[in-house]
């Protein structure tokens, strides 16, 4: 190959880890950003990728995967940086960013209150967020989109949430599949990722659940989780399921709604967070035009109780078993999740039903590894230690590919060149290892961030 023909790949954020997921790949003087996220849990200039490095570069155009802030959440940074850039979604995500970015810059603003520095607070006013719906790009699963003469990309349905997608770009003739976040089981709402019919040259994988021995099925863990209640509530207590309030809610609140119309469990209430909900009515908005496991089935019908500030000390459901999905899914600090489980630790006959992936330094990640009886530290401070009295249990109801199915799409897609992202260390590791096990003529790279690759 031709020096000059060379595509460039950089991480600037989200790398070996799963954080301000953002990507370069440039070719000739064309340059491409994939993802612009925050860090769930990084302070200050750290929670943002690294475009500080790239600013003089020209940016033309960035593509988002999907709405989870790990993947959109610098957009209002990324737009004081690039403002000419073209910037495409999908029209579900799109739809989805017009509510999660507004509360995005609320979390902004209590994260940093106390923080010497909040000039990057400016990025997230009301003017920069209300015009963001009006310069996205809305474009359909399977439609090319051709950004110049040699560089057309489209997007696929990557199955994680409704409106993400996986990115196929082709620059002068070389075919490049982006992932994002892909999952291949049907989950209750949402149809398995579609993945490129043809074989790669090069394909840029996520690796969350890398690590993790085979996942067992969805509907193992539904009866698990149905027995769980039911053991938890015969006995007058309730069960949290902590959620992200974009996705994982919306999937549990439809499971939950059927196990309990087939009678599986009892008909108690379900108490729902105010951003989950507003979010159900986009979920119901894209019903018949995108695709889905149950067209015209729409969550707003489920009844619920919206959780309220004053349910954490003196909720109904501290009396009467009920069910209470509450945000942030990895439990961090302040957030209700936090607030409520800080209570049912105390309780020896309420449960914690976790359901999904906990970074390590978070709350969530302390309990859900930790044993009846043990003493824990809540809050990263260590101030407060707290007894695990309740019933915690984990559920593995990722919304990411296992590791097989990693293996099986290198398998089937052939590609030369396989990059990891978007896992930690031993997750990337592990899926590199086993890729080049399986298949050793294949170049597989676990990129450092800020580090040029030429693929
Ligand atoms: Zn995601
Ligand atoms: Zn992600």
């Amino acid at each position: 190959m031709k020096e000059d023909n060379f595509i460039k790949f950089k991480v600037l954020g989200g790398g070996d880890e799963i954080g301000a997921n953002s990507f370069l790949i440039s070719h000739k003087e064309n340059n491409i950003i994939i993802d612009c996220g925050l860090h769930p849990r990084k302070k200050g200039k750290e929670i943002f990728p690294d475009y500080e490095k790239i600013k003089d570069e020209t940016i033309q155009n960035l593509l988002i995967t999907h709405s989870h802030n790990d993947h959109i959440g610098a957009l209002p940074y990324f737009l004081n940086k690039f403002p000419y850039a073209n910037i495409y979604t999908t029209k579900a995500t799109a739809s989805i960013a017009e509510i999660t970015l507004v509360n995005t810059a609320g979390l902004m603003e209590r994260e940093f209150q106390f923080e010497w520095d909040t000039s990057f607070l400016k990025y997230y006013k009301e003017e920069i967020l209300n015009i963001i719906p009006l310069i996205i790009k809305q474009t359909d699963y399977s439609n090319k989109v051709n950004i110049n003469e040699s560089i057309k990309f489209e997007f696929l349905d990557a199955g994680h949430l409704l409106g993400s997608a996986g990115v196929l770009l082709n620059i002068e003739n070389r075919s490049i599949y982006f992932t994002g976040d892909i999952n291949f089981r049907q989950q209750k709402l949402i149809k398995p990722a579609i993945l490129p019919k043809h074989k790669l040259d090069i394909l840029i994988t996520e690796c969350t659940n890398g690590n993790t021995e085979s996942l067992p099925t969805y509907e193992s863990e539904e009866t698990r989780l149905k027995n769980f209640i039911n053991e938890i509530t015969n006995k007058g207590g309730s069960v949290l399921i902590p959620v992200f309030a974009l996705g994982k809610a919306q999937e549990m609140l439809k499971r939950l709604n059927e196990l309990m119309t087939k009678n599986k469990i009892p008909h108690i209430p379900i108490y729902y967070s105010t951003l989950a909900n507003a979010l159900n009515r986009v979920y119901d908005d894209f019903n018949y035009t995108v695709r889905r496991v149950e067209k015209g089935f729409k969550l707003s019908e489920i009844p619920i109780r919206l959780l309220r500030r004053t349910d954490i000390t003196r909720g109904d459901f501290y009396r009467h078993p009920s069910i209470i999905l509450a945000t942030s899914g990895m439990v961090i600090e302040d957030t209700y999740s936090y607030k409520i489980a800080r209570q049912f630790l105390r309780r020896k006959d309420f449960g914690i039903a976790m359901t999904g992936y906990c970074d390590p330094e978070t709350p969530g990640y302390r309990f859900k590894n930790s044993v009846r009886g043990e003493k824990i530290f809540l809050d990263k401070h260590k101030t407060e230690l707290v007894e695990v009295n309740c019933r915690v249990e984990n559920f593995s109801f990722s919304s990411h590919t296992r590791r097989e199915d990693i293996i099986n799409m290198v398998e089937k897609l052939d590609p030369e060149i396989v990059i990891l992202v978007h896992g930690d260390k031993s997750a990337i590791d592990r899926v590199g290892l086993e890729i080049l096990d399986r298949f050793p003529k294949k170049r597989v790279l676990a990129p450092e961030k800020l580090k040029i690759y030429e693929i």
